[in-house]
């Protein structure tokens, strides 16, 4: 780590080290059941992939942050599989929940909570990742890569 980072790197930073700290407290809270965390290794692949973008995004500094993250302190980073350079915060993960699209077929994932249990959420180590599929995508597959909740 250079010493010449900017105020807004000092932030990022500061947001990626409490993802880990708050984030869990946070998926019990939200109804997605005690988060998983796995190594990078044994990840599923659209978290691999999502995370691969994310950070090629970080490495040419296009990725984006909710205007929430940037102000008001450190706190847990929402990453959406399907738009992995752009880090959200808690309430702006959920508020796009209704419009995210399925990653599998890009269609309209038209899921309404975490019960219904087509958003599959992982803790990384800096970020917490989410994916959203179609129920019909969901059927297709159901356990493949379903982690929050499955007891995996
Ligand atoms: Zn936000
Ligand atoms: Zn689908």
């Amino acid at each position: 780590m250079k010493d010449d980072r900017t105020p807004r790197d000092i932030a990022i930073d500061d947001q990626l080290r409490a993802a880990g700290a708050e984030g869990a407290d946070w998926l019990m809270a939200s109804g997605w059941g005690a988060p998983v965390t796995i190594p990078v290794q044994k990840a599923a692949r659209w978290q691999r992939e999502a995370r691969a973008r994310m950070l090629a995004a970080e490495a040419s500094d296009t990725w984006t942050f909710c205007k929430h993250l940037c102000a008001g302190g450190p706190q847990p980073v929402v990453v959406h599989a399907e738009t992995p350079e752009r880090m959200l915060c808690r309430a702006c993960s959920i508020a796009e929940r209704a419009t995210r699209p399925c990653l599998i077929c890009g269609k309209p994932a038209a899921s309404e909570s975490p019960a219904d249990g087509r958003e599959d959420v992982i803790m990384g180590p800096v970020a917490i990742y989410t994916r959203l599929r179609c129920a019909t995508c969901y059927r297709a597959d159901p356990l493949h890569g379903t982690f929050a909740g499955s007891g995996f």
